[in-house]
């Protein structure tokens, strides 16, 4: 049987008085793509931040079958949680290399690991990063940006991947390339959660799909049969 890397169960958070997610069920197959898709709203960046604990929720969060909700953010980095935000937070004004040895600093005052190799990795994965290396990280492109934020997450050897919309504001073209290298990091073991308002492009990229409205999961199943279910088809992947 394969083995768990998350199982989320009846997830709630709030913002104030309003429910931003209701008793969210989820799992994700070590070394498997799941996918979050659905509207502006539908608290899918909430999700993510809950799992990572960047935002106080209730429920259970079993990371590699230990419960970490009561983990402090370091704690889970530390297991090997990794989250890229939607809005990348790179240091515009640092290269390219700096901006990955910084992702790599606290693992590497913490438990002595090696950045420089995992510097490598990550230009394996990233021949593009390698290129810029020297280059002023405010002036890389967009996909080049998107490329360097999850390059970065990788500094810090996750073993859970979470991807918050990484096509956002990108041609077709450059969200390809990037999904392409998403799905090379399943073939090293990374089981990557992503959240996706581009539905076609994640579905096409992810093992397994869910659909959150309105802060509920409101259907879910392997990636192609939602992507052939008709009220998928009707409310997120269209015509063409
Ligand atoms: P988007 O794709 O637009 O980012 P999303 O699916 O990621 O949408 P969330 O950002 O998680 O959705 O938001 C879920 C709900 O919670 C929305 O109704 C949003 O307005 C609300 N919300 C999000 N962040 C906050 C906040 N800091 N304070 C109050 N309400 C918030």
């Amino acid at each position: 049987m394969s083995e768990l890397v998350l199982d989320v169960a009846q997830l709630r958070a709030s913002y104030g008085k309003v429910q931003a997610l209701h008793d969210i069920h989820l799992k994700l197959e070590r070394g498997s793509i799941a996918t979050v898709i659905g509207p502006n709203g539908a608290g899918k960046s909430t999700l993510l931040n809950a799992i990572m604990g960047v935002l106080p929720a209730q429920g259970t969060v079993r990371y590699q079958g230990r419960s970490v909700e009561r983990w402090s953010l370091e704690q889970r980095v530390m297991a090997g949680i990794a989250l890229v935000p939607e809005r990348r937070e790179l240091f515009s004004t640092m290269s390219v290399e700096d901006n990955l040895l910084l992702g790599g600093f606290r693992r590497l005052r913490l438990r002595q690991a090696q950045p420089l190799d995992q510097l490598a990795t990550v230009f394996d994965l990233f021949p593009r990063l390698k290129e810029r290396r020297s280059q002023q990280a405010g002036t890389l492109s967009g996909g080049e940006r998107q490329m360097l934020a999850i390059g970065r997450a990788m500094m810090a050897k996750p073993q859970l991947l979470m991807l918050d919309e990484p096509s956002l504001g990108l041609a077709p073209r450059i969200v390809k390339e990037i999904l392409h290298i998403v799905s090379e990091l399943r073939t090293a073991g990374i089981s990557v959660l992503l959240v996706e308002q581009n539905a076609r492009a994640a579905l096409q990229t992810a093992d397994y799909g869910y659909v959150l409205e309105l802060g509920k999961v409101t259907l879910q199943g392997e990636s192609a049969q939602l992507a052939g279910d008709p009220q998928v088809i009707q409310a997120y992947l269209g015509f063409g």
